[in-house]
């Protein structure tokens, strides 16, 4: 092991080289984690939008402990009642009526995989067409879909049938006037890890009746925006974004992970209606995917977030950290829904924001040049929002003295 002040070099030599550690953390406790040092961080981004009942919450350790110590793991040869249960809760989220399916996997990229195979079973032909700015994961075939030259690059040859078209509607039309087979379209519905980035009004609803009239599946990647991080059990359902009055759309397949067990690895793909029979014995499966343990928390999971009301806290506390960062110093917009929230700078200096945050005992982080991204847990309540917005105003105000850059005019851009 490691003495406190030699954890940088040891992460250096004896993990993966694959970029640097901001902190040694040792705890966490609500929306507060420590480190090592006992420095005390205001957590807002939540293992990035994953510990969506912040640390160490009752629910989430009673349901580790006792599931632990009742039955952990099962091969895939058995059902177990969590299992079942889980499957039962998400089809009645997802709202997929009786024809719908669920396959339980372990994290965002492998539910991806899943839902890549799932388009190749529906139309092995067919094109899978991502959106330019996406993030689907890392793996070989959820990094096709995952246009950006760093990432994709040192990979090449990718997977073939995928290509990725820009976010708008024209592109849209476009694609589906080509005369090109497309086997379906994945889409996440705000793209978080390009900034928090909304889709252009009216793009879900043109999605679904495109992909329908041409026999395309229409999937949706909700590991960030899903199991209530909008406000709203899925983005899909959330009229703010999509732009229908309520009545939201219906994927053939909607993919969630991260805030689903609230820190324990759970990925799932929850299918709709047709896509529900595509799979067949033999032709997917996981050894650890859906495991008693990873379930059971899921369930707590969702079982705390109907219990406690939260999604409505998601609503009004987003709303009232938007309102809040509005006029701070550098701040140029808000954009994203419920606890989902990218704040937009006047100046491409969010990698300094983000650093001053921290040194002021604040995680955000900086998902592009000029954008600010939080995903609080959905407990947040008077006191974190207040403390988030004292320690963020001095860090704007900070790299706002060392910068010359225009005042800001706060907007909102879309999605609320
Ligand atoms: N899809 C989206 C939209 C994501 O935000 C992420 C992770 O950031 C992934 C897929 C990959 O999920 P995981 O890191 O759990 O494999």
């Amino acid at each position: 092991m490691t003495d406190q002040n030699s954890w940088q070099d040891d992460a250096t030599r004896d993990l993966m080289s694959l970029g640097g550690r901001l902190a040694l953390l040792e705890r966490g406790e609500g929306s507060h984690v420590w480190d090592t040092d006992g420095n005390r961080y205001l957590d807002f981004l939540g293992g990035i939008a994953v510990n969506s009942l912040g640390h160490g919450h009752p629910a989430f350790v009673e349901t580790v402990s006792r599931q632990a110590a009742t039955l952990a793991h099962v091969s895939n040869y058995f059902a177990t009642p969590q299992q079942l249960e889980l499957a039962a809760r998400l089809k009645h989220l997802a709202g997929t009526g009786e024809r719908g399916r669920v396959f339980l996997a372990n994290s965002g990229t492998e539910a991806n995989e899943t839902a890549i195979k799932l388009a190749r079973l529906h139309d092995r032909d067919g094109l899978i067409v991502s959106l330019e700015g996406a993030f689907h994961g890392r793996s070989t075939g959820a990094l096709a879909l995952t246009p950006k030259p760093a990432y994709q690059d040192p990979f090449r040859p990718l997977i073939p049938g995928v290509k990725s078209i820009a976010p708008t509607i024209d592109a849209l039309e476009q694609l589906f006037a080509g005369g090109e087979r497309i086997s379906a379209l994945v889409v996440e519905p705000i793209q978080g890890e390009a900034g928090v980035l909304p889709l252009p009004d009216g793009y879900l609803v043109r999605a679904r009746e495109l992909t329908s009239a041409h026999g395309a599946l229409l999937i949706l990647d909700e590991i960030q925006t899903g199991m209530g991080r909008t406000g709203h059990w899925f983005a899909f359902q959330s009229p703010e974004v999509t732009g229908t009055d309520g009545a939201g759309i219906l994927p053939d397949a909607v993919t969630v992970a991260k805030g689903i067990a609230a820190g324990f690895p759970l990925g799932a793909l929850v299918t709709f209606g047709d896509a529900s029979d595509l799979f067949y014995p033999g032709t997917h499966n996981s050894t650890f995917g859906g495991n008693p343990l990873a379930s059971a928390v899921a369930n707590a999971v969702i079982q705390e977030i109907e219990d406690q009301d939260l999604l409505d806290n998601v609503r009004t506390r987003g709303s009232e950290l938007r309102e809040g960062v509005a006029g701070l110093p550098l701040v140029a917009a808000t954009r994203g829904a419920g606890l989902l929230i990218g704040i937009r700078l006047a100046a491409p200096v969010a990698a300094e924001v983000r650093a001053a945050a921290h040194e002021r005992g604040l995680i955000v982080n900086a998902p592009s040049d000029d954008a600010i991204r939080i995903a609080p847990a959905y407990t947040i309540g008077d006191a974190e929002v207040a403390e988030f917005l004292e320690l963020f105003a001095q860090a704007l105000a900070a790299v706002a003295e060392t910068h010359d850059v225009p005042s800001a005019t706060q907007t909102q851009e879309t999605s609320a």
